[in-house]
């Protein structure tokens, strides 16, 4: 059907909001198995507790508990924080979405570290704020010192990911205490802790702590990925009760299902199972990483469960050799981002991505 042209009045900042590329699938193979390692999702099914407590379906004509009670003073209690300091969104997405909504506006900046969430740029230009992407340093970490530097009079928002999707390392303390004691204290910082689970870094911030010291700061949780809810949509902010008493107004009501709230609140429950699964992911992706160092791969430090390629031109040639095997992987902004997945999935990878070196840099 021809497109009919719409002439809308609109707001002129989403001309600036960058278009999502979705991945593409992999190619049928027969024979092989497909493995979807594109988008950070947990390769198993949630807990069995979970699957048991959504067989309990809630009335579907009733909305949901608009306080999210019940969740908010599980999370409340497992983080051993008051319960006014928690607040939950239709995933860390939503969260996010709403901490750039109560901060910028025209005339106002935000700072955030590139390559790094492809979010952050959409929800800063929804907003309309000018925006200052640092570059990461050479070991696709944070530059703090030039993030820091970049702070203006205009600045209302700085966005922190540890460990940093896609590229995997985490903050250190001692980078994010020196960082913090330059920032304005009417300056919000979001840390962003979306793979916080999978860290092994014993030096890396640790966000929960840093909240309790400093109240311009908000952490960004979710269920997605280590607890394996990325389709129910459940995320959360820890911070000062006062900036998540203002984050509700920006934030969905009834954003968060019924079901999502009892899935997350069964998950918590039993959360030493969750940790102990992350556990081995992380395993698996330093036994993965190690292995394709091994092949002669710069692999950067990896502390979530994916490892990044930064193949800059051969991004796509890669991306392609992977879907010819079935395997989908991310191809974003100059490399190649990798889940974990099972074991099988990730030898196949493995022989990807031996076959690529020898075709590509014949070394
Ligand atoms: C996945 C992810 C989130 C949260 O995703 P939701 O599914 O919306 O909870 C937040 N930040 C980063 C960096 C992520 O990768």
């Amino acid at each position: 059907m021809p497109q009919k042209t719409v002439d809308l009045q609109l707001r002129a900042a989403l001309a600036a909001v960058p278009a999502y590329k979705p991945g593409k699938p992999p190619a049928e193979v027969p024979g092989l198995e497909p493995y979807k390692l594109s988008s950070n999702e947990h390769f198993l099914p949630p807990l069995p507790e979970v699957i048991e407590a959504l067989t309990d379906i809630p009335n579907p004509a009733q909305y949901p508990d608009a306080t999210a009670g019940a969740l908010i003073g599980e999370l409340a209690n497992y983080l051993q924080v008051p319960a006014d300091h928690v607040t939950v969104g239709a995933g860390g997405a939503e969260v996010l979405m709403a901490l750039a909504h109560i901060t910028l506006e025209a005339g106002t900046e935000v700072i955030y570290p590139w390559p790094s969430f492809e979010l952050y740029p959409q929800a800063s230009a929804v907003n309309a704020a000018e925006q200052k992407p640092i570059a990461l340093t050479p070991e696709f970490k944070h530059d703090l010192p030039a993030m820091a530097q970049a702070i203006s009079e205009r600045t209302r928002l700085i966005l922190l990911c540890s460990p940093n999707n896609p590229t995997g390392p985490s903050i250190s303390n001692d980078e994010f205490e020196a960082f913090m004691a330059q920032v304005p204290s009417d300056v919000l910082i979001v840390l962003d802790e979306a793979y916080w689970e999978f860290n092994t870094d014993s030096t890396a911030v640790d966000g929960l702590a840093a909240t309790k010291k400093y109240d311009n700061l908000v952490l960004v949780r979710t269920f997605s990925k280590a607890h394996a809810l990325a389709g129910f949509r459940i995320g959360y902010a820890v911070g000062n009760p006062q900036v998540i008493s203002t984050l509700r107004k920006a934030l969905v009501p009834f954003g968060v299902t019924q079901p999502s709230q009892n899935a997350a609140i069964a998950s918590l429950r039993n959360v030493d199972q969750v940790l102990d699964r992350a556990q081995s992911i992380a395993t698996a992706r330093d036994e993965f990483a190690e292995a394709l160092r091994a092949q002669g791969w710069y692999v950067p430090e990896a502390q979530a469960n994916f490892v990044w390629l930064p193949l800059r031109d051969l991004s796509a040639a890669f991306e392609e050799a992977c879907l010819a095997q079935s395997l989908a992987v991310r191809n974003l902004i100059d490399g190649v981002r990798i889940s974990v997945g099972p074991p099988e999935g990730m030898q196949r990878v493995l022989k990807v991505a031996a076959d690529f070196r020898h075709q590509h840099y014949r070394s």
